[in-house]
């Protein structure tokens, strides 16, 4: 226990030493993972439900740390955020994923796409147009087959120069996904104003999603709003085959979720294609 001035006391028990200590620790091995190679990417199908063929896959950052084994990424990507170290970090997610996904278009995937998270942060840095088009010419990779997803949360903060960034990326030729949408309380404005192709309809709406759930209506207001606008809708977490059954039934147009497949190492995910069945 502490004072501090007046009679207002902190405590500071020990768990919050170990988190703080631990988030010591993470931000300092943060900085030497790229170095030494511990970052990787995992890649998980997203499949077109009328086609049920594979179309994009996420890619998913991972880090697998010497001790502490593998640390999710919503642990150690808000480090990186507050640290500024997003910027180095998502642009080697950026060439990296960029490169494997042309080589597995020379490699019997002609058509795939990767979509590759954004953070706010990298957002509103200027440079980031100039990453974007940097990986897209070290890779070989078409624009068209890009998507960057980006959440709603982020739509919301420093909005004119997000806006800015946005038509610079659709210039670009670069898709644009909104990801958990449904979870951040925007305004749907900017649907009309901006170049967006995709929406991803956030995981909490599909864990309970059958005919007679509240999340059914509001999963189907997406879908009718979403193509309304022009839109692509893509439901994330999708676990079973009724989900996928009662997705396709209503009109979504892609599903992601462990009933497809988890996230997969790079040559996982390629014999994975190879042998994939129909679902
Ligand atoms: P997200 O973008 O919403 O990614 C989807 C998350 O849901 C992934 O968790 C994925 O493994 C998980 N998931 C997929 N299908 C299912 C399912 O059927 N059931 C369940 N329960 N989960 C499913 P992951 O890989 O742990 O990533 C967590 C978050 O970390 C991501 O959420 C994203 O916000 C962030 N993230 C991951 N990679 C990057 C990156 O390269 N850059 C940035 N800025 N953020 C990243
Ligand atoms: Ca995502
Ligand atoms: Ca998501
Ligand atoms: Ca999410």
């Amino acid at each position: 226990v502490k004072q501090q001035g007046g009679n207002s006391l902190i405590f500071y028990t020990e768990d919050m030493n170990k988190e703080t200590v631990r988030r010591l620790e993470i931000e300092g091995s943060l900085r030497k993972a790229l170095e030494k190679d511990e970052l990787f990417i995992a890649y998980q199908p997203i499949i077109n439900t009328q086609s049920r063929e594979l179309s994009t896959c996420e890619a998913l950052l991972r880090w697998n740390h010497p001790e502490l084994g593998l640390i999710p990424p919503t642990t150690f990507i808000p480090i990186a955020e507050e640290t500024g170290m997003i910027h180095e970090i998502g642009y080697w997610v950026l060439k990296k994923a960029c490169k494997q996904i042309k080589e597995w278009q020379n490699d019997g995937m002609p058509h795939l796409c990767v979509s590759v998270n954004v953070s706010a942060h990298q957002l509103q840095n200027n440079r980031f147009i100039d990453e974007v088009k940097s990986a897209l010419e070290y890779s070989g990779l078409e624009a068209r087959y890009l998507y960057l997803e980006l959440t709603e949360s982020a739509m919301l903060k420093y909005a004119s120069d997000t806006i800015e960034m946005m038509r610079k990326l659709g210039e670009l030729g670069v898709n644009i996904s909104i990801d958990d949408f449904g979870t951040g309380y925007s305004s749907l404005s900017y649907l009309k104003n901006l170049p967006i192709h995709h929406l991803k309809i956030d995981r909490s709406f599909i864990q309970c999603f059958r005919m007679d759930s509240p999340d059914f209506a509001i999963v189907n207001a997406i879908m009718t709003m979403g193509h309304g606008l022009g839109l692509n809708i893509v439901a994330e977490g999708v676990e079973t085959k009724d989900q996928l059954t009662l997705l396709t039934k209503i009109g979504c147009d892609f599903v992601q979720g462990y009933y497809v497949e988890k996230p997969m190492q790079p040559d996982q995910f390629y014999s994975w294609h190879q042998n994939m069945k129909v679902y």
